[in-house]
């Protein structure tokens, strides 16, 4: 399984010259299975750039595949799609049918539990006062499938889900491929109790590689706790490194992987992040775009 970083930030893109080492782009995760099987998490803003890798080959012809899973539909995590330049690959016949033969096909996935289906969410942020294309008018094949707790299985790759805490919620997904486990639990936020979140410490067993939210310092997230007068940001769906580090050991995870980091961290203050959290954890790294791994 190869897992590939094409957009690390979170809640808005922020492209500037302090964010060139970790990246701008919102929320986007490529993964290909052992058997060449391409799963797409979350279409941030990073998803434009991997539409444009992905038409150099099949999807430019009208003859890719791919699986997108959603793990909720707030923008961060949708606002790239209208920009994924393979949905506009497909023709229609004279009676407006897509000529399957001609188009690419996409399998999107989102939790049967949401307030608002994930069609709805892509459908709306393509309504006419946002975006000059509709949903129904591209000449892609799209399906939907909704995720009611039961796992999924796209060839022999095995995907099961669970909600972590987030408002509206979330779903954390585990995906195991050919005896390698990847797990993915972003927009998540620790339980105030000191403990893990039950149903992360699931995903995340004996995982080989753990995406987690780390968007703010402790400092950030409780500053009541370092008395500090700033704005607290709890309750707001997020988590930090060193909670990561926390769930990461208990799992027994290989490798910690923080993402969805905020838009007010500079490269320097990630850099700076990333140094102390090494400290406690030396198997964490910090989250780039185009950074790769191979489990
Ligand atoms: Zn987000
Ligand atoms: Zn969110």
């Amino acid at each position: 399984m190869i897992v590939r970083f094409w957009g690390v930030r979170g809640s808005i893109p922020v492209p500037s010259k302090d964010t060139i080492k970790y990246g701008g782009n919102t929320t986007c995760i490529e993964v290909l299975t052992s058997e060449g099987n391409l799963i797409i998490i979350d279409a941030g803003t990073g998803i434009r750039v991997l539409g444009q890798q992905l038409m150099k080959e099949d999807f430019g012809h009208g003859k890719g595949v791919c699986h997108i899973l959603f793990t909720h539909s707030h923008w961060d995590h949708i606002q790239g799609f209208p920009f994924f330049a393979p949905i506009f690959i497909g023709k229609r016949n004279k009676d407006g049918k897509i000529i399957k033969s001609s188009a690419n096909r996409l399998h999107i996935y989102g939790s049967a539990e949401s307030s608002k289906s994930i069609e709805d969410s892509l459908c709306g942020q393509m309504s006419d006062c946002y975006f000059p294309v509709k949903l129904s008018d591209l000449s892609v094949t799209i399906s939907f499938t909704y995720i009611n707790g039961k796992p999924i299985k796209i060839g022999k790759t095995k995907i099961t889900t669970l909600p972590l805490r987030h408002p509206n919620g979330v779903l954390g997904y585990r995906i195991e491929d050919d005896g390698k486990v990847l797990t993915i639990a972003t927009d998540c936020e620790h339980p105030e109790n000191g403990e893990c979140d039950p149903n992360l410490l699931v995903l995340a067993d004996n995982s080989d590689l753990l995406v987690y939210d780390g968007q703010y310092t402790p400092e950030e997230y409780d500053p009541s706790k370092f008395n500090l007068s700033i704005p607290s940001k709890k309750g707001w769906g997020h988590s930090t490194a060193q909670e990561g580090i926390k769930a990461a050991i208990k799992a027994n995870v290989k490798k910690l992987v923080i993402t969805h980091h905020e838009p007010l961290h500079t490269d320097k203050m990630l850099s700076s992040m990333e140094k102390k959290a090494k400290k406690i954890l030396p198997e964490i790294v910090f989250a780039r775009e185009g950074m790769e791994f191979v489990l």
